[in-house]
């Protein structure tokens, strides 16, 4: 879809989709932890995408990318595929830009997913996961209807506005030694290394994936991009097969380092921000911080920034993950 799209984004997109959004998403809090700061030595500032409209970061990017269409795009609407927070966000940005909105998703996802992208007023379609691909079922609605798709990562509006989560952390804490940042299909990393790499040129950006789902990490080692098995989880908005074309191209570019994280450190990780910041955060969410809290010699002394990308966790789920676990300060807190 995007071949023959040379140029890659810049920050001034990031820049100007920050604009946009300005009193339509949240500012989200940039929060610390003086107990985490003095058990690692060191000085965290977590941005808290959590408390994003939708409960995840991904209404920036959905917004952004609906909000540039042609008014003709506009009364056709948009089609999207993804049945986790992404199908929610772009429910909420075409409603807030009066566009209607279809989401294509499995006939048996979650019923809690579907009333929530309903009651935000989209349409949903069903599909067969077992006979019928879900990107097909897309195009070809788009295809039918004039509608435009808007893609979970791979497109240049999409990941821009992801971006700009990022550009707020380090226009309210100056440069950062380190960010952690979660990856699924990499939108929100390659968004905030556009960011990191104007307002903090010299600031280590590590992207974060679930180590079941490591296409990333060995998509870096091989220098192209690598799709792996569907993958295994509790992350489950980071279980891409691959990344996309154009998040690979500026992530190979500007990437630091891909680090993993268990499920097991997801949900120390869980538990941690339960304890001691009292905030849900799904396991996705906890990537960045699962990674940081891994490598105590290397975050000692520094600013260390962490993206926490979504609160959205069945609740069920959530007392179960965190009740698995000894709390990361020893069992005798
Ligand atoms: C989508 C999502 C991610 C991964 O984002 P990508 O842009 O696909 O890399 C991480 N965390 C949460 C909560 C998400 O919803």
């Amino acid at each position: 879809m995007l071949a023959g799209m040379s140029a890659l984004p810049t920050i001034d997109a990031v820049r100007a989709a920050g604009q946009l959004l300005e009193g339509v998403v949240h500012r989200t809090p940039v929060r610390s932890s003086r107990r985490l700061n003095a058990h690692f030595g060191c000085q965290f500032y977590f941005k808290c995408e959590n408390f994003q409209r939708i409960g995840a970061f991904k209404i920036r990017g959905a917004y952004n990318a609906i909000a540039q269409l042609t008014a003709e795009q506009r009364r056709a609407g948009v089609v999207t595929f993804s049945s986790g927070n992404h199908a929610q966000a772009v429910a909420l940005a075409a409603r807030l830009l009066g566009v209607s909105a279809t989401v294509v998703m499995p006939d048996d996802a979650p019923a809690i997913k579907q009333a929530a992208t309903r009651g935000y007023g989209a349409t949903i379609v069903h599909y067969d996961r077992n006979h019928q691909d879900r990107e097909a079922v897309a195009k070809a609605l788009a295809a039918e209807h004039g509608q435009a798709i808007v893609p979970p990562f791979d497109h240049p509006h999409v990941l821009a506005g992801q971006g700009t989560a990022a550009l707020e952390l380090f226009l309210e804490t100056g440069p950062l030694d380190m960010l952690f940042v979660p990856l699924g299909g990499g939108g929100l990393l390659s968004g905030s290394l556009l960011a990191a790499r104007a307002l903090s040129p010299g600031c280590r950006v590590i992207g974060v994936e679930p180590t079941a789902g490591d296409d990333g990490h060995q998509s870096l080692q091989a220098g192209k991009r690598i799709t792996i098995q569907q993958p295994h989880s509790i992350a489950d908005g980071a279980l891409t097969r691959q990344l996309g074309e154009l998040t690979f191209q500026i992530i190979q570019r500007e990437v630091d380092d891909i680090a993993l994280a268990t499920d097991e450190q997801l949900c120390v990780a869980m538990r941690c921000f339960a304890e001691t910041m009292k905030m849900v955060v799904e396991p996705t969410g906890c990537l960045g911080a699962a990674a940081a809290f891994a490598m105590p010699a290397a975050i000692a002394g520094k600013r260390i920034g962490v993206l926490i990308s979504g609160g959205n966790v069945d609740m069920v789920a959530f007392g179960q993950y965190v009740a698995g676990v000894d709390s990361i300060f020893g069992s005798a807190t």
